[in-house]
C-alpha cells in the first residue's frame, strides 16, 4: 500500500531514549501530519469496518490516540486498559514482566460483556508481553480477541510468539 512509507518516513526513531541502547519509536511526529495519520487510521478501519467487532480495547498511554478513531469509525465501544490506580470503578488485574521490572494494566468490570468480539490497540510491539497482558483482561471477561493491532513491529524481539496464537496486525517492522 502507497500510504505506507509515507507513514513511516513520519516515524522518528530517537537513539538512547528512555535508556541507552534503546533506539525509541516516536509516534508523535506521525501525529504531526494529519494526512499520515488520517492513512494510519483508515487503514486499520478498512480492515475491521464490517467484522462484528464491539470492543475497541486500548492500552494506556499510545493505544489511546489510535484505538478511539478506530473505535468510533467501526462503531465499537472504546474500553482504556490502564496502569494501576488511574480506574476509579471496580477492576480487574494482569501484571506481566518487563525486561527489568513488572507492570500491570487494569480494566473495569463491566466494561467488557461475555462473547464479545474485541480488538487490542497499541502504538508498538516488542517483547508482547503488554499486549498479552490485555488480551488476558478481554478473555477474563469472557470475550473473544479477534486480533492484536500496532502501528509498528520490533520482530526482532519476537514478541509474536508470545500472543497465545492469535492473529497480530501491523502497519510497519523497525529493527
Ligand atoms: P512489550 O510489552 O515488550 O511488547 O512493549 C510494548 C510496550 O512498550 C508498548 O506499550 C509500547 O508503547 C512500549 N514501547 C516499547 N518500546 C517502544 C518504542 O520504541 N516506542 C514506543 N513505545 C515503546
Amino acid at each position: 500500500d502507497p500510504r505506507i512509507p509515507a507513514i513511516q518516513s513520519r516515524i522518528r526513531v530517537v537513539p538512547d531514549f528512555p535508556k541507552p541502547g534503546i533506539m525509541f519509536q516516536d509516534i508523535t511526529t506521525l501525529l504531526l501530519d494529519p494526512k499520515a495519520f488520517k492513512d494510519t487510521i483508515d487503514l486499520f478501519i478498512e480492515r475491521y469496518q464490517g467484522k462484528n467487532i464491539s470492543v475497541v480495547a486500548g492500552i494506556e498511554a499510545r493505544g489511546f490516540v489510535f484505538g478511539p478513531p478506530i473505535a468510533l469509525a467501526i462503531g465499537a465501544k472504546f474500553v482504556p486498559l490502564r496502569k494501576p490506580g488511574k480506574l476509579p470503578g471496580e477492576i480487574i488485574s494482569e501484571d506481566y514482566t518487563l525486561e527489568y521490572g513488572k507492570d500491570c494494566l487494569q480494566m473495569h468490570v463491566g466494561a467488557v460483556k461475555p462473547m464479545e468480539r474485541a480488538l487490542v490497540v497499541d502504538d508498538l510491539i516488542a517483547t508482547g508481553g503488554t499486549l498479552c497482558a490485555a488480551m488476558n483482561l478481554i478473555e477474563r471477561a469472557g470475550a473473544e480477541v479477534v486480533e492484536c493491532v500496532c502501528v509498528i513491529e520490533l520482530p526482532d524481539l519476537k514478541g509474536r510468539e508470545r500472543l497465545k496464537g492469535k492473529p497480530l496486525f501491523v502497519l510497519l517492522e523497525a529493527h
